[in-house]
């Protein structure tokens, strides 16, 4: 555990490449659920998300990636689903 006089001012990290290392995860008060039966994989909310938090494996949606979505809704906004049911709605953070 470091001293409060060995911190960085503004709790800044300076290495290169630091984005990984902020985890903006924690901002959420909204995250996205996803219900596998509603997605055709059209892979919308991949393209509109904004943090890159929409994990895909072969060309297809498997989930999100809680440490970095920031629960803005995009993907849920976007997602057409199958047949009228979204695939991906938006819940409150602990719920
Ligand atoms: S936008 Fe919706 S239907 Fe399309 S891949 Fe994402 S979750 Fe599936
Ligand atoms: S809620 Fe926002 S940040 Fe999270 S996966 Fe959806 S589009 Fe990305």
């Amino acid at each position: 555990m470091k001293k409060w006089n060995e911190l960085v001012p503004g709790a800044i990290i300076l290495d290169a490449g630091n984005a990984v290392q902020f985890k903006t995860g924690s901002w959420r008060a909204f995250r996205p659920q996803w219900t596998e039966e509603n997605c055709i994989h059209c892979l919308f909310c991949w393209i509109y998300c904004p943090d890159m938090a929409v994990k895909t494996e072969d060309g297809k949606m498997t989930g999100f990636d809680y440490d970095y979505c920031k629960g803005c809704g995009i993907c849920a906004r976007e997602c057409p689903g199958k047949k009228g049911k979204k695939a991906i709605v938006m819940v409150e953070e602990g719920k």
